[in-house]
């Protein structure tokens, strides 16, 4: 496995890897690698002739407060953990590379960065789709594999790859979790053990939504059911909500009813210093 970081090596192999009728995949990560890294490697892997994994802490992607900082990293960690994937290419840019001096552009999306972590954290999808779509412009994948766990950040990419006209093929992974059904994050490794028990409250919510649709013989309100997860996860130790919504998957639009093509997704704050995500189907 190759070791690059620099923008023009990469757009180079590419280029080559294209000229040899070689299909190109990209997993884009922020690195801390998981299960959940090494599923989309593996997906990547086994439907791409060359695969880039690129490790990036993007820092435009961060709001003022949010934890940029303690964000963990470990290159020679990772290197290892994608070499025994088999990927090709690691491709670590730093930040000077991404964002030199002058660097003024961004990429927004008007509606569906909005709502969500977007209402949460202003910009970040900005920040998201600005350092993707730089990724896209180097790497010139064929295919870019992306996690479920980050339902909007999927929905987001998806929407900007159609309407930039960018052609590359956006392949969506199943959320990996721990047994105890804790999503992986590679924020996990700053818990601590009672703020780990307290997380639960994500997948006892997801547990506790898709029992209540099918124990329910009527429709159940979407708000009704929302109070329900957002009282739980209130009376959880150190937990406070930061959203709670049903949508659809699609145009992750509000749901007056729960039915098959609902969304459960959620953001909560633990001990106000943590913020995790989660998110299912409800069938
Ligand atoms: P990150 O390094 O957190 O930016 O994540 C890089 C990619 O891995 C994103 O597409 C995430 O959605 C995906 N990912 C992160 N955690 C998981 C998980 N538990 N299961 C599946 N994919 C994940």
């Amino acid at each position: 496995m190759k070791l690059i970081s620099s923008a023009a090596e990469i757009a180079d192999l590419s280029k080559k890897w294209h000229k040899d009728d070689l299909s190109v995949g990209l997993v884009p990560t922020m690195g801390w690698f998981h299960e959940g890294h090494l599923s989309l490697m593996r997906a990547g892997r086994s439907s791409s002739d060359r695969l880039v994994v690129s490790l990036f802490v993007n820092p435009i992607q961060f709001g003022p407060g949010e934890d940029l900082d303690s964000y963990p990293r470990d290159l020679e960690r990772d290197r290892k953990m994608a070499e025994s994937i088999g990927v090709d290419v690691l491709y670590a840019p730093r930040a000077e590379v991404m964002y030199p001096h002058g660097f003024q552009t961004l990429v927004r999306l008007t509606k569906l960065s909005l709502g969500l972590c977007g209402g949460s954290r202003p910009g970040h999808f900005d920040g998201v789709c600005t350092v993707v779509s730089k990724l896209f412009n180097q790497v010139r994948p064929d295919c870019a594999f992306f996690g479920e766990k980050d339902f909007q950040q999927l929905a987001v990419i998806r929407r900007m790859v159609f309407d930039l006209d960018m052609g590359v093929e956006i392949v969506a992974c199943p959320i990996v979790r721990e047994e105890s059904g804790l999503a992986l994050s590679s924020r996990n490794v700053n818990l601590k053990d009672e703020e780990r028990e307290s997380s639960l409250c994500l997948i006892r919510a997801i547990r506790y939504a898709k029992k209540r649709l099918v124990d329910s013989k009527q429709k159940i309100a979407a708000e009704e059911l929302i109070d329900d997860l957002e009282n739980q996860i209130r009376t959880t130790a150190g937990c406070t909500v930061d959203y709670v919504k049903i949508v659809d998957s699609d145009s992750l639009q509000d749901k007056d009813i729960v039915d098959d093509s609902s969304r459960l997704i959620m953001a909560v704050k633990i001990n106000d210093r943590l913020r995790l995500i989660d998110n299912s189907s409800l069938i």
